[in-house]
């Protein structure tokens, strides 16, 4: 994917991507005129607007969008006005860009992008990253980001682990050469049982989407556990959204 980070929009899906990469602005809210009365915002719908987009570009799910503005299909007309929750794209991604920019990454060293589900139900970046200590791994944690599901962690909140800190190589999958060059995301939760939340399902979205639009090199793979290790795990599980990842990634 083409770095669209230091260029002026050209189209209304680079546009969105931006949006959710770079937050919403003041200035932008005040030219679009997308009021924000109380908890809720709305969007009017635009030329070439489609579901997904203005689901990722505020965090929320399509099933979500949808269930808030009593959508029965995926047809939405221009000039239509569109419920959105008030929370902004940025709210769970503000951690990962403060760490990111206090960190020196070498966009060039990043070859993949490695999904994981923790297969347990319960934990968080610190209790994961105190049992990788326990079973020897030098740099704790062996993913690079952990995302919560509501149990000893905020749904959808993106933990940064110190390898991202200090730009460290992985420990997540058997393969040294993907730990040299890979970055680890684990979504808490067994998803050979159930999907992620959709919390977290839009932050794993806004996540990738945000490293592969100028963090990592534009031919930074995405891929998951299993792929790389084939027949050795189930990792990220069945239920992980693996045809919406293919589309939009691969
Ligand atoms: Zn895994």
């Amino acid at each position: 994917m083409p770095d669209s980070s230091h260029s002026r929009p050209t189209s209304r899906r680079q546009f969105f991507r931006q949006l959710v990469a770079g937050g919403l602005t003041a200035g932008f809210l005040a030219n679009q005129a997308w009021a924000a009365p109380g908890n809720q915002m709305t969007h009017r719908v635009q030329r070439g607007d489609t579901l997904s987009e203005i689901a990722t570009a505020y965090g929320v799910s399509i099933r979500d969008l949808k269930r808030i503005n009593g959508l029965k299909g995926d047809l939405i007309r221009i000039g239509q006005v569109l419920k959105v929750p008030n929370t902004r794209a940025t709210d769970v991604l503000a951690p990962v860009i403060a760490a990111t920019k206090a960190t020196r990454v070498d966009r060039y060293r990043w070859r993949y992008i490695v999904a994981h589900h923790s297969a347990i139900e319960n934990g968080n970046a610190e209790i994961y990253g105190r049992e990788h200590t326990r079973r020897g791994m030098r740099h704790g944690l062996a993913y690079h980001f952990v995302i919560g599901n509501g149990i000893d962690s905020g749904d959808g909140e993106i933990e940064i682990g110190p390898r991202w800190h200090k730009q460290l190589r992985g420990g997540h999958v058997r393969s040294s050469h993907v730990n040299d060059v890979g970055i680890g995301i684990c979504m808490v939760g067994n998803f050979e049982n159930h999907r992620p939340t959709d919390r977290q399902h839009a932050s794993f979205l806004q996540l990738v989407d945000y490293l592969r639009e100028g963090q990592v090199s534009p031919d930074c793979k995405f891929t998951v556990h299993k792929w790389v290790d084939r027949a050795h795990t189930l990792c990220p599980g069945k239920h992980f959204p693996y045809d919406e990842m293919k589309q939009r990634y691969m």
